[in-house]
């Protein structure tokens, strides 16, 4: 199938050209028919499927036939990131069309507010917001939401998961009752389903590859020591000039500076993010990360969902997500849209157990490679260890470590 076989505006199809689209992916093929037709759609996707074009196009097309630049579609995304991101795709893709698209989200110096609440006033034709700060806008009136026909929350799982459910319902009870609705979520848990019940008429449901990372990813991993994890990635990065840009996931924000510190002793060009960091201080770092000015990023699960940069070579996990589907998430950052990418996780011997949940959910055993020369001993892989009860969370260590022979210090 082609994107000609979609019957797409003229003006939409050049854009794709012009974005080197060549032919549309599975989730494309099934849902922008569906969403031309008015059907309500509820789509497990992954990032990396395509999937926001899936919903971008067919409504770009819907909306280059209605002439006033009223707010005829209503976007909700989890993440300021996430509601930039789809603003550009839609800027992109809509180059060729009369299509006017605003981006609400919060965590700015608060000039943004000012500007927000103008281009609100005045209308757009679509409307992609992160909850919270769009009801702030809504609760003083001045968005006239009564010409909206499309409701589309995108990472819906992701956001319920934030605490948005209530969020939701309340901005749901601003729009018009007769609607089209389209539910996207990388995973389907019990209460999206609710979600979706309460939300869709009828949907076209779309399953694609849910819990798989994206063909073109070696998945590896490396037994290793809290102590030894930091001289490793010196290692697995330094000098390989092959991973042009490395994104490195930990699980918290202090292990984010501890890691950017270890880092910077051998090589300058890395930089943190994490939701300590302005939002203006987040965009300029994500803005140098994808045009190459910085090789090494670091980052809490803020990055992991949603968020597109093109060409990352190499993913590290510094730890084990506590949540199987946030590897697939971490793991998806590299190898977009058919490129090849390396993903590399560091299990210790209290994240066994995690990592041999994640790798049930993939239906896939990762390779374990052996440490480098020197680095003595690593932890032994066993895929029925259990959580271990006496944790330390202060050092973050082990009090019972068992291991044969000492790691080595530094
Ligand atoms: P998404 O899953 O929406 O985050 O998209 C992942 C990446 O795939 C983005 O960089 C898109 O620009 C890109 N993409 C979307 N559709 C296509 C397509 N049909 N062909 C090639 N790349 C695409």
């Amino acid at each position: 199938m082609n994107f000609r076989d979609l019957n797409l505006h003229e003006s939409l199809l050049e854009a794709i050209s012009y974005m080197g689209y060549e032919t549309p992916t599975p989730i494309q093929e099934q849902a922008i028919p569906q969403i031309l037709a008015g059907k309500d759609v509820l789509a497990c996707a992954q990032t990396g499927t395509g999937k926001t074009a899936a919903f971008i196009l067919p409504i770009l097309d819907m909306l280059s036939a209605v002439n006033d630049h009223s707010v005829k579609t209503v976007v909700i995304v989890p993440t300021r990131e996430l509601a930039i991101q789809i603003d550009q795709q839609i800027q992109g893709l809509g180059y060729f069309v009369d299509i006017e698209s605003i981006a609400i989200y919060g965590g700015g110096d608060g000039s943004e507010w000012d500007q927000q609440k103008i281009a609100l006033t005045k209308g757009a034709d679509m409307i992609v917001a992160t909850p919270g700060k769009f009801i702030s806008h809504l609760n003083l009136g001045y968005v006239k939401l009564d010409k909206v026909k499309h409701l589309i929350l995108d990472e819906a799982d992701r956001m319920l998961d934030m605490g948005f459910n209530d969020d939701i319902q309340k901005i749901i009870s601003f729009l018009p009752k007769k609607r089209q609705n389209l539910l996207f979520s990388a995973t389907m848990p019990p209460k999206i389903k609710q979600l979706a019940k309460k939300m869709l008429v009828d949907p076209f449901e779309v399953t694609l590859s849910l819990s798989k990372p994206a063909e073109g990813v070696l998945q590896a991993a490396y037994m290793a020591h809290e102590d030894q994890k930091s001289a490793l990635i010196r290692e697995l990065i330094s000098g390989k000039k092959e991973y042009k840009s490395i994104l490195i996931f930990t699980s918290t924000k202090k292990k984010v500076n501890q890691i950017t510190r270890s880092l910077q002793t051998s090589a300058n060009d890395v930089a943190e993010i994490s939701s300590d960091l302005e939002q203006s201080e987040r965009e300029e770092v994500l803005a140098r990360f994808k045009s190459k000015q910085i090789r090494v990023l670091v980052a809490t699960d803020v990055l992991s969902r949603g968020i597109d940069i093109k060409d990352i070579n190499l993913v590290i996990n510094y730890d084990v997500p506590g949540d199987a589907e946030d590897y697939v998430h971490r793991v998806g950052r590299t190898a977009r849209a058919e490129t090849t990418g390396v993903a590399l996780t560091l299990i210790n011997e209290d994240d066994m157990h995690k990592f041999a949940k994640i790798e049930k959910l993939i239906e896939r055993v990762i390779m374990k490679i052996p440490l480098p020369p020197g680095f003595g001993p690593a932890p032994v892989w066993d895929a029925n260890a259990r959580p271990k009860r006496n944790y330390n969370r202060k050092n973050n260590n082990p009090r019972g470590r068992q291991t044969q022979g000492n790691a080595r210090r530094r």
